[in-house]
């Protein structure tokens, strides 16, 4: 604990008993939040990490009328934060009273996406538009009655049980969140409503207080950075250059009796059609980005340069020193107000208007790529024909976002099971050194017996790029996964491989009889995870073992935790470096030029993100601390990169040599023997 904490008077952990690693991360997060800080807490599973950094850093906020803003991607950890937040409320009443006399209960609002809040998508779930009434129009729900936030606060519940609870009382579950978030106490979101560019500030404005009277929890900090480049990435495709364009020649009657909105409409719709697009189609066809996706040059991005939409329109004075973006927001803006008037003659139609405002915020961030801004990049990909394509706008620096929010708020607990290379961490995100707790490297104690897990390297065999299209060590890797799930049989094992097409192609070359496969499809998402997830539990207990295959950094490698988890063997089979792809490429040499230094872009772009993804799909394997698991890396780079991964795994990792190879069937048939005598003794 740091010097300058009080010592504990009113514990607000909710249950009886801390274990030991635990309490040394509650007393940090306590320690964080008294005393400002940014805590980078390397906190395993199973540890308690949301008991912890909640009731950590609520004792001091209470006390200060701070906020607790709890961010989080997971449904599940939405799921949890809220069952220890009411905890708090239930177990921990006469430290409350004592805390906060005047308002003993703790007021909590779970908010996640908009989408999944809408009343209008919970009374029709068959409404798939990418956009809501709301975005485009006036919406009747957008302003819930004051009971509603009143009562949500009173009585809190999950964002699911307010949308339930909506489809009886007609509110819509979103606005009424976002209504009670100024008198929340904690704030249960995704990161999107502190570093997402665009809706950051309506979320600041909601929360009545300067984030200097927040304190910010991050769960799974170590994804924010590629969060943050995520989500503040702009696309543009084909569909929204048509449905903007069709959308402008609607918009002009509803324009008719405003002739100077009529004459900028008319000139943005002329201009969409017989320019913007053309050149578009024209690049597109030029590009070759129809087998991968090609970076932009600023040359052929200046199509969406500012300058180049002044040609246009330089003999009108009206648009003088304007950019296509500022007209676009600028005609929006009108729309939305006539589409709202009373009556239906006028109505925009959504998706048209909705994709007017993508192009919007696509051309904003394009002028910053094509204006020669480093931190941003632009980059194609078109079908064959190309008649579809995509053009994204990447963002390089997630500091451009976080640096600020972190200079903000009165404290933050940045905390994951894998938060390793905290200092690289701490350099992508623009935290300031001077403010961190728990920078050195290390993680709190697990709770989970270090024996019952067991972790080997086979280093004669790799993933390179080099030795995928080799058959005869495409064969050896397939032959050492099928000698290790032999092993391990009658037990489930998973695979995860670094690359959807590496995955294909060991696949083709394994026997692995007697196994259900299942194997995760490139972009699967929910509802198809749920359903292949219910599907293995459901199998769990039959007589044939699971062999599932899926991709390191899927969607099953993170995150994912299984009723009656069958995995006892995991195996990753090859050291899952991000794929050397134009994107890619553009970032890591973004970094070499902001660190001024290869080697440190190649850690950060490439060594940091793969070590991280390794042990996320080795962690699948013991989620409680009953289960065992043994971890097979199948790659000689996973030796050569050990430093990167934590200190208190690091030391259980061994090297099985090449003249060994008879020894992975021996080992990995003891440790299942010797598990399984344990659990039946
Ligand atoms: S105001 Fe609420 S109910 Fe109406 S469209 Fe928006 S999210 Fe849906």
């Amino acid at each position: 604990m740091a010097s300058g904490t009080p010592p504990i008077q009113h514990t607000l952990f909710p249950h009886a008993q801390m274990r030991s690693g635990q309490l040394d991360f509650y007393n940090d997060a306590r320690a964080a939040a008294h005393e400002g800080k940014i805590l980078l807490a390397n906190a395993p599973t199973g540890i308690g990490k949301t008991a912890a950094s909640l009731s950590g850093a609520l004792e001091s906020a209470l006390m200060a009328g701070r906020k607790v803003v709890f961010l989080t991607h997971r449904n599940s950890h939405h799921i949890q934060a809220m069952i220890e937040s009411r905890a708090i409320n239930e177990k921990r009443k006469a430290e409350l009273s004592v805390l906060r006399p005047e308002c003993p209960s703790l007021r909590i609002i779970d908010k996640i996406s908009k989408h999944r809040m809408c009343l209008l998508r919970a009374q029709d779930p068959s409404d798939d538009s990418p956009y809501l009434r709301c975005e485009i129009a006036n919406c009747r729900h957008s302003r819930p009655k004051p009971s509603v936030p009143i009562s949500l606060l009173e009585n809190p519940i999950s964002a699911s049980e307010s949308v339930q609870r909506s489809l009886l009382e007609e509110y819509c579950a979103h606005y009424a969140a976002l209504a009670a978030v100024r008198d929340a106490d904690i704030i249960v979101c995704d990161y999107s409503y502190l570093f997402d560019a665009q809706i950051q500030g309506m979320f600041r404005t909601r929360l009545g207080r300067a984030l200097q009277d927040c304190d910010v929890i991050i769960d799974e900090a170590h994804n924010l950075p590629d969060r943050i480049m995520d989500i503040n990435a702009r696309e543009m495709d084909e569909k929204t250059l048509k449905n903007a364009s069709r959308a402008l020649s609607e918009a002009r009657k509803l324009a008719a009796d405003s002739p100077e909105m009529l004459a900028q409409i008319s000139l943005l719709h002329s201009y969409l059609k017989n320019t913007l697009s053309p050149s578009v189609k024209l690049l597109v066809g030029e590009s070759g980005a129809a087998k991968e996706e090609k970076r932009l040059t600023r040359q052929q991005l200046s199509l969406f340069l500012p300058a180049t939409f002044a040609q246009q329109i330089l003999e009108n004075p009206l648009f003088d020193g304007e950019t296509l973006s500022t007209l676009l927001y600028d005609t929006i803006d009108f729309l939305r107000a006539e589409s709202s008037k009373p009556g239906e003659g006028g109505r925009m139609d959504i998706d048209g208007l909705a994709s007017l405002a993508e192009l919007a915020e696509f051309l904003n961030s394009s002028e910053k790529a094509a204006s020669g801004d480093p931190a941003y990049g632009a980059f194609l990909r078109s079908s064959e024909d190309r008649m579809l394509f995509r053009i994204r706008i990447a963002l390089f620096d997630p500091s451009i976002i976080s640096q600020q929010i972190f200079s903000d708020v009165h404290s933050a607990v940045l905390m994951s099971g894998t938060l390793i290379g905290k200092k690289g961490l701490c350099d992508l995100l623009g935290i300031d050194g001077a403010r961190t707790l728990g920078i050195e490297e290390g993680a709190y104690l697990s709770p989970f017996d270090a024996k019952r897990q067991r972790v080997r390297i086979c280093n004669w065999v790799s993933s390179r790029q080099r030795e995928r299209t080799d058959a005869s060590r495409l064969k050896v890797m397939a032959a050492i996964i099928d000698e290790a799930a032999r092993a391990c049989a009658p037990h489930s094992l998973a695979i995860f491989y670094p690359s959807y097409e590496y995955l294909r192609m060991v696949k083709d070359n394994l026997v692995l009889s007697g196994f259900r496969h299942e194997t995760e499809m490139r972009g699967e998402r929910h509802p198809l995870v749920e359903e292949r997830k219910i599907r293995i539990e459901s199998r769990t207990f039959e007589d044939k073992p699971i062999a599932f295959h899926g991709v390191v950094g899927g969607s099953y490698s993170e995150g994912m935790d299984f009723r009656n988890n069958p995995f006892k063997l995991i195996i990753i089979a090859g050291f899952p470096f991000p794929k050397p792809d134009a994107r890619h490429d553009a970032y890591e040499g973004y970094l070499k030029g902001k660190f001024k230094s290869d080697s440190r872009a190649q850690e950060l772009a490439s060594i940091l993100p793969a070590a991280i993804k390794s042990v996320q799909a080795i962690g699948r394997g013991i989620r409680k601390g009953e289960e065992y698991c043994y971890c097979l890396l199948i790659d000689d780079r996973f030796a050569n990169y050990i430093d990167y991964f934590q200190p208190s795994f690091r030391g259980k990792i061994e090297l099985l040599a090449a003249t060994e190879k008879k020894k992975i069937w021996e080992d990995i048939y003891a440790f299942m023997a010797q598990m399984d005598a344990a659990k039946e003794g």
